[in-house]
């Protein structure tokens, strides 16, 4: 029997997994090893339970007393914090769901490496922040990295049987996101409820306001290079209001092949569930005819600066991912906070890389995990401070 475990199995994603894994079978098809979550220590018991987990983790210590009781009697165990999520990652499963948002997703991943499992991998953050150390990991103990980013699974699958070398170009599509038709003088007006409010998507908040601010498709380009590894200047993104072609790779003799499907996650979680083999998905069959038209354009350099910043960032190579995405969480906490407008966060990201820069510390490559966890620290302070100084 298959045996597997849940990053973040609480979340966007960790549900649309745990739906699929009871589709098929639930306890009865699969072992499952561990299930994390946050403060909805409710949810992850109720889920700990149906699959019969060994472990439930929360992310928080101070939850720990409500996830033993909700847990009592059951057999299985109950721990918290953040060593308890590495604990949980060093128990071996033969795939993996890394879907905890943020940087905080690299550890645990990271670590389930070691057993060579195979890493559904939802975390884009990881390929940001830490590319080639996550690759050169899973080569070194024999694993595998299955994308679950719709674009980069999109991308993957229109690759089977093809040859890396003969890919002329990438194009991932992104939505526009909730703001996409406002004009551009008012993006400076918008508030955290507008910015959420996603037009094809169900996703978690963070990553909804990310498609707004395009930041998302910003990580989603390094997350193509790093994956991939095709050249930035071979990575394009369209805007697609409609969301139903997700990516496309272009060949050497022309062909542009397409991956269209329904908005739905539990596609790209599906692929990489039941990869090599494709079983039947419970997603939305496409009906071309009636959808009638597909559109396109190119992204506004202005609306979308975080594009701009992610070829920058792309160009300087070294840990300049992990400063890119750190300011990002930072600026993103500072919108949804209040303490930012929505186009202040690309000017504190942009700053923040300046800073960076000039401290010399960007443009060298990580030789470790620590390195790079020490330079999201660093440029967590840095964007930290700068939002002070704005406020003085
Ligand atoms: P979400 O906010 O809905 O869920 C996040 C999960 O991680 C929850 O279980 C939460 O409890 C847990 N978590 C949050 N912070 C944590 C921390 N500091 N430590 C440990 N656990 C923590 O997020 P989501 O939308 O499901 O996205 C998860 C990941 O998948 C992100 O990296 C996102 O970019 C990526 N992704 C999401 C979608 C989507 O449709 N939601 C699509 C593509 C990629
Ligand atoms: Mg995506």
């Amino acid at each position: 029997m298959r045996s597997l475990s849940v990053f973040g199995a609480t979340g966007s994603i960790g549900e649309s997994t745990f739906d699929l894994l009871q589709r098929q079978g639930g306890r009865a098809a699969f072992r499952t090893v561990a299930l994390t979550g946050g403060r909805n220590v409710a949810r992850l018991a109720e889920q700990a339970r149906a699959l019969g987990a060994e472990v439930a983790v929360t992310a928080h210590e101070e939850c720990l007393a409500e996830l033993r009781a909700a847990l009592a009697g059951s057999g299985i165990a109950a721990a918290a914090g953040t060593s308890a999520l590495l604990e949980a990652a060093d128990r071996p499963a033969d795939w993996v769901m890394s879907a905890i948002v943020g940087a905080a997703g690299l550890a645990p991943g990271f670590r389930a490496l070691a057993h060579g499992a195979t890493l559904a991998l939802a975390n884009k953050e990881s390929l940001v922040t830490a590319g080639p150390l996550l690759l050169a990991e899973a080569a070194r103990h024999g694993a595998r990295i299955l994308p679950v980013d719709s674009e980069h699974s999109a991308v993957f699958q229109a690759l089977v049987g093809e040859d890396i070398a003969a890919v002329e170009r990438i194009i991932i599509t992104a939505s526009g996101g909730a703001l996409r038709d406002w004009p551009l003088e008012r993006l400076v007006q918008a508030s955290v409820a507008d910015a959420s409010r996603h037009p094809n998507w169900s996703m978690g908040q963070r990553i909804t306001i990310d498609s707004a601010s395009m930041f998302n498709k910003a990580l989603e380009l390094i997350e193509t290079h790093e994956y991939f590894g095709v050249a930035p200047d071979r990575i394009e993104v369209l805007v697609h209001p409609e969301s139903i072609v997700h990516a496309l790779v272009g060949f050497a003799d022309g062909a542009l092949m397409a991956h269209l499907g329904a908005p739905d996650m539990r596609h790209a979680i599906g692929y990489a569930l039941n990869w090599p083999a494709r079983a039947p998905l419970p997603v939305a069959r496409l009906d071309l005819a009636a959808l009638g038209r597909l559109s396109f354009q190119a992204p506004d350099p202005l609306r979308w600066p975080a594009l701009r910043l992610a070829r920058e960032v792309m160009a300087s190579g070294g840990t300049a991912g992990a400063v890119f995405n750190a300011a990002k969480e930072v600026a993103l906490d500072s919108f949804i906070s209040g303490q930012v407008g929505f186009m202040d966060m690309s000017g504190l990201v942009e700053a923040t890389l300046d800073k960076m820069v000039a401290r010399q510390s960007l443009g060298k490559a990580a030789t470790s995990l620590d390195m790079v966890l020490q330079t999201d620290a660093e440029a967590r302070a840095v964007a930290r401070a700068l939002i002070g100084q704005n406020k003085d």
